[in-house]
């Protein structure tokens, strides 16, 4: 690409920050960080009923919580501002007036029951509904005659009755869209509000956006669009729509596929750099196999020729093995901090724990760390330490302390953990052995019940571990509770 890349990403905060937004600002992002280029982020606030503050700065939370950093735009500001819709109502108003006064746009006069009935009567003819362009040659004079009585009036532009409107896509290629069901549409509402068809062009056409990289629900509005850069005069920028994210059912990704939020995804503990690759893969292949790729890894690969025409499926167990890859990586301290909060919030770890708690839930979590994918699940894989009512979890578990030769294991087992001077990993280790001699029983036969009568499970962190986190009064009443010591 020989000219300097200029992407954006337009979200209009007008609610969580859904997962489909975030890819997008993040191709977007990846786009201008591997062409060396300049990644803007502004607001499209023009739908005054839902945009909130609120949801703007989840927005701006979310994107920089993923490390998706702008060079230009909200916040950080630059030369193109400014970058909130709402606070470029003059320029939009100047660019409509310069339409208008060449004859490009027009009034419209037509009252909502009007057109409605129009609509309706195409429709029964079997139409297309498209507006009929009545107002498109009221004469000057009649124009100034009805502002000056204060109709209501929406600015329409005339767009071609015939031919083709061709958008040439990156990802799609060439997608045409049949100019006679455009109609002159509107560009400005009855309260001077510009629509988004009309902002979203001039804002990338003043903003000198190179590439527009969206979801593919915008293919159907980029006609319109190239309509609005054909009478401004200006040059439309590359466009590549990209794929829908679909559920593990293949319909549109919504409520019901469980969380859709990048918030969500934050709250359970999910980590920032897992969730970048993630979303980088959902829609996105690089070449070759790896798919645990490093966030300049990502940057340095990533081309718009890679991006699949067909849907992403957002695939909740990709997520969790990648996720699980990156929390491998980290270290006791990072993987307490993302975990610890969700201890706190079940209430298994007081938020003014003393220190010797916290050392004792760091360990319990590094203990654990095979067996969480994502931070809210050291919740349930915890729970060994902190239930005592528990039962083993199925009949094969229950199966096991039901062995013939259970009751000798953790009797003998009992008093050899009684002998111990200190119990820790290391000293307890060697007790599994002794017994296993002591009886001449196979080494399954002495950890698999221990561990059944210890936790309720047949799998977990390494037993010596555990039995040296729950420490030996716990052990000893637990052991003593599965009512098999002799
Ligand atoms: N505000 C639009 C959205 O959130 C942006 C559309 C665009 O990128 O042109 O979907």
């Amino acid at each position: 690409m020989s000219e300097r890349v200029r992407v954006r990403f337009a979200p209009s905060p007008t609610g969580p920050f859904h997962i489909g937004g975030a890819r997008s600002a993040l191709f977007n992002y990846l786009l201008a960080r591997h062409e060396g280029g300049t990644f803007v982020v502004r607001v499209e606030d023009t739908d005054l009923k839902r945009s909130t503050a609120e949801s703007e700065i989840n927005i701006k939370a979310a994107l920089r919580w993923l490390g998706i950093n702008w060079d230009e735009g909200i916040d950080v500001g630059g030369d193109y501002g400014p970058y909130r819709q709402m606070e470029r109502l003059d320029l939009y108003k100047k660019y409509t007036e310069k339409l208008i006064a060449e004859d490009k746009a027009y009034y419209c006069f037509c009252t909502p029951e009007e057109l409605e009935a129009e609509k309706e009567k195409q429709l029964a003819d079997g139409e297309t509904p498209v507006y009929s362009g009545k107002c498109s040659c009221l004469s000057h004079d009649r124009v100034e005659e009805y502002l000056k009585e204060g109709r209501p009036h929406v600015v329409r532009i005339r767009a071609p009755k015939e031919g083709l409107v061709e958008v040439d896509d990156i990802v799609r290629g060439k997608v045409p869209f049949e100019a006679a069901n455009i109609g002159d549409f509107v560009i400005v509402k009855s309260d001077g509000v510009p629509v988004y068809n009309y902002c979203v062009v001039l804002d990338d056409a003043l903003m000198k956006i190179t590439h527009v990289i969206r979801a593919e629900e915008h293919l159907s509005n980029t006609p319109r669009q190239l309509v609005i850069y054909r009478a401004l005069g200006f040059e439309p920028p590359r466009f590549a729509h990209v794929s829908l994210i679909l559920g593990a059912d293949r319909k549109k990704m919504s409520k019901r596929h469980g969380a859709t939020s990048v918030q969500q995804y934050r709250d359970m503990g999910y980590l920032p750099e897992a969730l970048f690759n993630f979303l980088a893969l959902l829609g996105w292949t690089p070449e070759g196999d790896e798919e645990i790729l490093s966030h300049d890894e990502i940057c340095s690969r990533f081309t718009l020729e890679r991006v699949a025409k067909n849907p992403a499926v957002f695939d909740i167990e990709k997520l969790n093995w990648i996720n699980f890859q990156y929390m491998k990586q980290l270290d006791a301290d990072r993987l307490f901090e993302v975990c610890l909060p969700h201890l706190q919030q079940a209430g298994r770890i007081a938020k003014d724990a003393d220190a010797a708690t916290l050392t004792w839930a760091k360990e319990m979590v590094w203990a654990l760390r095979e067996h969480i994918q994502y931070g809210a699940q050291v919740v349930e894989a915890a729970k060994i330490f902190f239930t005592d009512d528990y039962a083993p979890e199925n009949e094969e578990t229950a199966a096991v302390l039901r062995e013939e030769t259970a009751p000798a294991v953790l009797s003998a087992f009992v008093q050899e953990l009684e002998a111990l001077p200190e119990v820790t990993a290391d000293t307890v280790q060697p007790l599994f052995k002794k017994v296993q001699k002591g009886l001449g029983v196979k080494g399954k036969f002495v950890y698999m019940p221990i561990r059944v009568a210890l936790t309720g499970v047949m799998h977990g962190p390494d037993l010596n571990v555990i039995i040296a986190l729950m420490g030996r009064k716990k052990v000893m009443a637990r052991l003593q509770k599965s009512g098999l010591l002799q």
